[in-house]
């Protein structure tokens, strides 16, 4: 199994290296082709507007959105779970709209306010899970058919909808593996 991180802008070999460590092959995703090729997909964080221009630049919001709908498994982290949510707030970034959740950009402040934690995630893992968050979205509104796998302060950080995952904070900058596993395991179950 091959899995890609969209190399574009953001935290692109964090991801990987965290992917090489569970075990599976990972690669970059920078075009259609190579993401004709993967089984599964992950969207760093970084900056949105970055991220959203050059998806649409390169014509690959479009080929994420066609193989999202034929069942790829995709996860956005931070800046990739504002790409992929249906409405985001303040200076909008393009957004491929797949996720039924909606976010607020940079809502626990600006940069120095950014901080790591502990949250608790059952479905994943008996422990709490360290959890960054980079000058981080808010989840403001997730969807009737959106489970919430973890919060933070009672709100959601960590979603999904079917193959579509997303969380607000940045799991490949800790130790801890288990958000990668869960994702790599339903890309396996595909
Ligand atoms: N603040 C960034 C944005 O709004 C997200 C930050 C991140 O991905 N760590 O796009």
């Amino acid at each position: 199994m091959n899995i890609g991180v969209l190399a574009i802008q953001g935290s692109v070999s964090e991801h990987l290296s965290a992917l090489k460590q569970c075990g599976v092959q990972a690669c970059e995703v920078r075009d259609r082709k190579s993401l004709s090729e993967v089984s599964g997909l992950i969207i760093p964080g970084g900056e949105s507007t970055t991220i959203g221009k050059l998806l649409k630049l390169y014509g690959l919001d479009v080929a994420i959105i066609e193989r999202v709908a034929g069942g790829m498994p995709v996860y956005g982290t931070c800046a990739g779970a504002i790409v992929l949510s249906k409405k985001t707030t303040g200076k909008k970034p393009n957004i491929v709209q797949l996720l039924d959740i909606d976010t607020a950009r940079n809502a626990y402040g600006r940069q120095i306010e950014s901080f790591s934690t502990q949250i608790s995630a059952p479905t994943l893992s008996r422990k709490p899970i360290p959890a960054v968050f980079i000058r981080a979205p808010k989840i403001i509104r997730v969807g009737k058919n959106v489970e919430i796998l973890a919060r933070f302060h009672n709100e959601p950080v960590f979603v999904r909808e079917k193959n579509i995952l997303a969380s607000t904070f940045h799991p490949e900058l800790t130790n801890d593996l288990s958000v990668h596993r869960y994702f790599i395991a339903a890309c396996a179950r595909r």
